[in-house]
């Protein structure tokens, strides 16, 4: 029978629910358990595809073209495996499907509520993805006493009823403050936040405290005491300088050996020597490189994750420390921040605010030979900045930025036209791409052809592909079956990469993304260059 293990969180939003969900996936993976794992998200949207990055952080794509939570990003780097469709879900989805079924009829003669139809609603979705899996880790997204997360609560609670004890487990991910004046670290937040817990039926049976200080063993006694769970129970969550280190920091207090008891698993011996070793790996670096990140949230780092944790893996696989430097592309002086930046990343996005200063860090990228890595909007800008400064092309744009433009150089396809419903309307998910022998891109995946995740409208318009090849802007990488161009290269430049896709989505620390590394690899041989030879 499949086990399941709910994760939620007290005291504030924001604690790393997912990073400590993920750990404790990796681990139970570590010792030969199969597992999948579920993100609840209660807000009333469908999906947060939606979304501004400013309010949940960036949407992560999967295989399937799901849009999703950034926590699925998080499951995927940490258990080097794939999720899908299935694998996140919001409140909003829940109604829509209960909601239809209502029309339908299929509740005829019943007043349809949130106990029992939105909870057995949510249960179906527990148990969806459970087929083959020895445990499913829930993640409940919000916090403790919100209302809006109650329904999910209350099906988890119902989830122990019908499971029985050895088969569900609850754990609670609560943060510690430290009080500067009095130096006390303080257990209230946290046995309120468990009383809260219990007032709903669910009796936590592990806590995991965020905390800035190591815990005393009278704190440990306390929380075990007021929150009802035996010590061993109580693990502490130290800050530490990576989110890779946090299933190690786990490991060492026996949180693994703990869930395997409650939940009477049997398993193997553990193997955690690969991730050990990447993490040592990751604190050993001794050069470092500063990569220029040109986005428009500058201010919100989330919006940009899968990016972020890319940029570290490429780092991890160069021996480097990866420095991100974000960019403000409105800087009137923008180019004197990039005299010591060893590559420029201009990532993906929407709307054209911000969008002529990215033209003008790719022409800076083009002209000082700086290397380049585009992902999605970031080849778009790469496009149009070659159009207007190589081929001539006065005023080349995107429609999605000036729909009257005479040189529309990406534009929308066909199937794309009089769209206008904007949820999960995009050219969403995996798409094969063949690559050009001998091209950059080649040579970092070594091999004929890829696939890669997508998310957007618009494309490379072929009208001007031959016009862009003649004068050295290479298309690398296209899918064939619709002829789209995928990836675009800058001869006579020492890396100058740019794809359609997003191949952030892919990369994970074991295994880093190969035109990410390549790209690193590019930027570290540029900054061992002397000044005039860059
Ligand atoms: N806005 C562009 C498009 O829709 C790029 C999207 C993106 O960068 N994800 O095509």
């Amino acid at each position: 029978m499949t086990k399941y293990i709910f994760v939620t969180g007290g005291v504030v939003s924001s604690l790393g629910k997912g990073i400590s969900a993920a750990s404790i996936g990796k681990l139970l993976q570590a010792r030969g358990l199969s597992l999948t794992m579920l993100k609840c998200d209660p807000y009333i949207n469908v999906d947060p595809g939606t979304m501004n990055p400013f309010q949940h952080g960036e949407v992560f794509v999967t295989e399937d073209g799901a849009e999703t939570d950034l926590d699925l990003g998080h499951y995927e780097r940490f258990l080097s495996r794939d999720m899908s469709q299935a694998n996140n879900f919001t409140a909003g989805k829940v109604y829509e499907t209960v909601l239809s079924r209502e029309r339908q009829g299929d509740f005829l003669g019943t007043t349809v509520q949130v106990i029992p139809h939105i909870t057995d609603e949510i249960k179906n979705r527990f148990r969806a993805v459970a087929k083959g899996a020895d445990i499913v880790i829930v993640e409940i997204g919000g916090t403790v006493g919100d209302i809006e997360s109650l329904p999910f609560l209350e099906a988890a609670r119902q989830m122990g009823l019908e499971c029985g004890k050895d088969n569900v487990l609850y754990v609670h991910v609560t943060l510690i403050p430290f009080i500067k004046a009095s130096e006390e670290l303080k257990t209230k937040p946290t046995q309120h936040s468990v009383g809260k817990l219990r007032e709903i039926g669910i009796n936590p049976d592990i806590i995991v405290c965020r905390t800035e200080k190591t815990l005393s063993p009278e704190i440990k006694a306390k929380l075990s005491l007021f929150c009802n769970v035996p010590k061993e129970s109580v693990i502490e969550a130290h800050d530490v300088p990576s989110i890779y280190e946090v299933p190690l920091v786990f490991q060492k207090q026996g949180l693994d050996d703990q869930i395997i008891m409650l939940l009477r698993l049997r398993t193997r011996s553990k193997d955690m020597e690969g991730w050990t070793a990447m993490v040592k790996r990751l604190y050993g670096a001794e050069r470092g490189v500063t990569i220029a990140l040109a986005g428009k949230y500058t201010d919100y780092k989330d919006a940009y994750k899968s990016v972020n944790e890319s940029l570290l893996h490429a780092g991890i696989a160069n021996d480097a420390r990866i420095d991100i430097r974000f960019l403000d592309t409105s800087d009137p002086d923008v180019e004197s921040k990039l005299s010591d930046v060893g590559g420029i990343l201009v990532p993906g996005g929407f709307g054209d605010r911000g969008v002529e200063g990215k033209i003008h860090v790719a022409q800076l990228a083009r002209e000082a030979r700086i290397p380049y890595l585009g992902l999605c909007l970031g080849m778009q800008v790469a496009v149009i900045e070659f159009a207007r400064g190589v081929l001539k092309l006065a005023g080349a744009n995107s429609t999605e930025f000036d729909p009257r433009t005479r040189y529309p150089v990406i534009d929308l396809m066909p199937d794309q036209k009089g769209v206008s419903a904007k949820g999960a309307t995009m050219r969403l998910g995996t798409y094969s791409c063949a690559l050009k022998k001998g091209s950059l891109a080649h040579k970092a995946y070594g091999t004929a052809s890829v696939s890669e995740r997508h998310r957007h409208r618009f494309e490379f318009n072929n009208k001007f592909r031959k016009l862009f090849e003649d004068s050295g802007l290479q298309v690398t990488g296209t899918h064939a079956a619709k002829n789209l161009v995928e990836i675009v290269e800058l001869r006579d430049h020492p890396f100058f990469v740019a794809v359609q896709f997003h191949p952030e989505f892919k990369s994970r620390p074991e295994a880093p993304h190969p035109l990410f590394r390549d790209f690193i690899a590019a930027a570290l041989a540029r900054r061992s260059l002397p000044a005039h030879a860059r």
